[in-house]
């Protein structure tokens, strides 16, 4: 499958949206989207590759991730795919805005159905395999395409970095374990499409990466 990147106001977010070109099918993920004109450059991008929207997936349900989930639910009328251990996150974005100094409103994540470790999600012809790696959060899942040779890490692995694990529910002991089980067995050319910051390769990161060594 094809991914294209929007890179957002909140927090520097990237939202992708994932699609298979022969179906045109396409799943937007982590859509942090808070202003009209990055709501209209979603809306644009998906008009003009003439794309389905069938799919919401949230890695996690950090308000960053999550702040715009109400609106491409609501006018695509798409599934919210997400794992449960993040639903005590999912129904307080509220209270995540309060805590970020954030203004505004936001709605609580409605979920339609829940992910777990291993399950695989189809977008057209193409796959997500769900990786679950808590740590940054309770519910975290990284979404590996094989066959095109990417993983969408969320706020798991950055371009020689890691999530962070200060906030509520986060460990850093299992962050590590679960990137170390099962991310950097991945083959080494596999593109990681970080929540924040530039790509990078599991190659890279397992070579480089400082908290990984
Ligand atoms: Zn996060
Ligand atoms: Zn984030």
């Amino acid at each position: 499958m094809k991914v294209a990147v929007f890179q957002l106001s909140l927090f520097g977010i990237n939202m992708y949206v994932v699609y298979d070109p022969q179906s045109c099918d396409c799943a937007v993920i982590d859509p942090g989207i808070t202003t009209d004109r990055e709501r209209e450059a979603l809306v644009s991008f998906i008009e003009r590759e003439h794309l389905n929207v069938v799919h919401v997936i949230n890695t996690h349900m950090h308000i960053d991730h999550v702040a715009g989930n109400a609106f491409v639910q609501k006018k695509y009328d798409a599934d919210v795919l997400a794992h449960q251990d993040d639903v005590p996150l999912g129904d307080r974005v509220g209270e995540q805005a309060k805590m970020f100094g954030l203004l505004g409103s936001y709605e609580d994540v409605k979920v339609t159905r829940y992910l777990k470790d291993g399950d695989v999600i189809r977008i057209g012809d193409g796959t997500l395999k769900v990786i679950h790696v808590p740590g940054h959060s309770p519910g975290h899942i990284a979404l590996y395409d094989g066959k095109d040779g990417y993983l969408i890490a969320g706020d798991i692995l950055f371009c020689g970095s890691i999530g962070r694990t200060d906030l509520p529910g986060g460990n850093h002991q299992q962050l590590i374990n679960g990137i170390k089980e099962k991310l950097l067995p991945l083959p080494d050319n596999t593109i990681v499409y970080p929540g924040h910051g530039p790509a990078t390769t599991i190659g890279d990161e397992r070579l480089t990466n400082p908290f990984l060594l």
